[in-house]
């Protein structure tokens, strides 16, 4: 065994054991893509597949981290570890040393059964549909109980997290125009469980009802799971014990109805996906000369080539 093996699955069996500097280290690894990346996962995989994966996303200012800390006494008052993601795909920074962290860590912070996390989905070539799945296989993989994603909801990525959790919770707060945001959004389709924050706030049971509309008419598959709606003033904490019985009773359905299985093999095909093609990127970004990138698009617009046989060029599997 080589000392980097060693080293590797030392820290795997640290963060295995609870010591969430390992678990710290092993998710930079991730963010860094460092060149032990590859045996990192390799060790992780025999673990993985235990946690409760939820995905949490709503737009800017509905509540979501204030959600995900309420989410959190909840799982720790039923003896539940949880491991927060929070993923930012707007922010360029790297979350791991972050003060906003140990800001967010709040009431957390010295309980060993949470860990919290901010990442960045920052210049990755698979972007977070590359690095976010793998840092919820550390979670995973260190036994957390409950491995939740927060992310912002900003255009595509409710759909992302959507494909990356078990269970996909959206978050919505009374406002001007929510159905129609919603239905804008895409959310109607790829929600668990929908939740109406800032209940104590007018509006709230009206946006309910209107979801509740908008989702009886939307393009959802028959005889499956129906989403419910809950109401929720997170700040205060109520209706959160009614949030975490949805969330369980969602993955028993998921269970019993063997969803959960053909979800993450979904989830698994995509990441297998983000990460070939990520790889054949690299590759052609070393090509050389004539199998440039660069040079092919030139060579097609001025009509000495077409984009097929370019393609065929830059994948090296020419015909000519
Ligand atoms: P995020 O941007 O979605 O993560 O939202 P935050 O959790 O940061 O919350 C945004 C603002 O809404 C903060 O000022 C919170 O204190 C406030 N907020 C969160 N939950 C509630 C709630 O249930 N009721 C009310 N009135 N305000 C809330």
């Amino acid at each position: 065994m080589s000392r980097r093996t060693e080293s590797v699955q030392d820290l795997i069996a640290r963060a295995r054991g609870g010591e969430p500097r390992a678990v710290a280290r092993l998710i930079s690894q991730v963010e860094d893509e460092s060149p032990s990346l590859r045996e990192v996962m390799a060790g992780l995989a025999p673990h993985t597949g235990r946690a409760q994966v939820i995905g949490l996303t709503g737009a800017p200012g509905v509540g979501k981290s204030t959600s995900t800390n309420a989410l959190i006494r909840a799982f720790r008052a039923r003896g539940r570890t949880v491991g927060v993601l929070a993923v930012d795909p707007s922010s360029p920074f790297s979350g791991g040393a972050l003060l906003g962290d140990r800001v967010r860590m709040g009431d957390h912070a010295l309980d060993a059964g949470v860990y919290i996390r901010s990442m960045a989905s920052r210049g990755h070539l698979g972007g977070l549909a590359w690095s976010t799945p793998q840092a919820m296989r550390v979670l995973d993989a260190a036994g957390y109980d409950v491995v939740l994603v927060e992310t912002v909801g900003v255009g595509q990525s409710e759909v992302e997290i959507a494909g990356l959790a078990d269970t996909t919770v959206v978050l919505l707060a009374p406002g001007m125009g929510d159905g129609i945001q919603a239905a804008k959004a895409g959310i109607l389709e790829v929600g668990d469980l929908y939740v109406v924050n800032k209940a104590d706030r007018e509006g709230a049971p009206r946006t309910a009802r209107e979801l509740r509309g908008m989702l009886a008419l939307a393009d959802r598959a028959r005889d499956a799971w129906t989403p419910p709606i809950l109401l929720t003033t997170a700040q205060a904490g109520t209706g959160v014990d009614e949030v975490v019985e949805a969330l369980d009773a969602h993955h028993a359905w998921l269970h019993e109805t063997g969803e959960l299985r053909r979800r993450r093999e979904r989830r698994a095909a995509a990441e297998i996906e983000a990460i070939a093609v990520a790889s054949l990127r690299a590759r052609w970004a070393h090509l050389d000369g004539h199998r440039d990138l660069a040079s092919l698009a030139a060579a097609v617009v001025s009509g000495a080539s077409d984009p097929y046989a370019a393609a065929d060029t830059l994948l090296g599997t020419d015909r000519g």
